[in-house]
């Protein structure tokens, strides 16, 4: 693509957006930010390329379109998009169980609705950069999990600048204050949506019980005795 299809198809999605999107509190995002383009609108470009025919975009296109005119990239980007800024952006991973995509494939549903269920309440409550700085300086700009420090080498993976990103505290609640500790990307990986943090950045619950499965015969063993001893013993209550 070049700077000049980006200008195009960016010019296109702020008519949608002022036409139909803006009343309901969904978020435009700047095409650029001091010179350079923003990752929320390359995103958003990459996604609405065509429109209204467009494509499936997987991850790994995303990712490289993203390195290309963006720098660095935050995988979280397009599912961020939908949920906590009202694109209506299908995601294989999310569980838009109609919408036929794969894990880690993205489609851009329509430019005239938000996403279904987006609540510009939320978006409000969404961190403001002072906000988020305010928190990495509580951190000493370390990662909650790992202490990896944000530009410095990656203790565990020296071959990656460590980047700070917004993690979720309880990952099935939006990405607001109470609920976020700075991740690295590795400690980051929304596949790894699995646990429930303290502020510390360890591990208090389980937030996926899929993950029981991964676990020793034994433990699951452990879990189903609890599970049992209590769902019986309240049963006929
Ligand atoms: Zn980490």
């Amino acid at each position: 693509m070049t700077k000049n299809e980006i200008e195009k198809i960016y010019k296109l999605v702020k008519e949608y957006h002022e036409k139909y999107l803006k009343s309901h509190g969904v978020h435009l995002p700047n095409l650029k930010r001091d010179g350079s383009y923003t990752k929320d609108a390359l995103v958003l470009v990459c996604l609405a390329k065509g429109y209204p025919e467009t494509a499936i975009v997987t991850k790994a296109e995303l990712t490289k379109f993203l390195k290309r005119y963006g720098g660095s990239i935050d995988v979280q980007q397009a599912r961020h998009l939908a949920a906590q800024k009202g694109w209506y952006i299908l995601s294989g991973k999310r569980g838009d169980a109609d919408s036929g995509l794969k894990t880690g494939e993205y489609k851009l549903k329509t430019l005239e609705e938000p996403y279904p269920g987006f609540n510009a309440e939320k978006r409000t409550t969404d961190l403001t950069e002072d906000e988020w700085k305010n928190i990495k300086n509580r951190y000493g700009y370390r990662c909650a999990c790992c202490g990896s420090k944000e530009g410095e080498k990656h203790l565990l993976w020296p071959n990656t600048i460590t980047e700070l990103q917004k993690g979720h505290m309880d990952p099935s609640k939006p990405l607001q204050k109470g609920n976020v500790i700075p991740q690295c990307s590795k400690c980051n990986q929304p596949d790894l949506n699995n646990w429930v943090y303290d502020k510390k950045g360890r591990v208090i619950k389980i937030a996926n019980p899929n993950v029981v499965k991964n676990s020793s015969v034994q433990v699951q063993r452990e879990i189903y005795e609890i599970l049992k001893k209590k769902f019986e013993s309240t049963e006929g209550e």
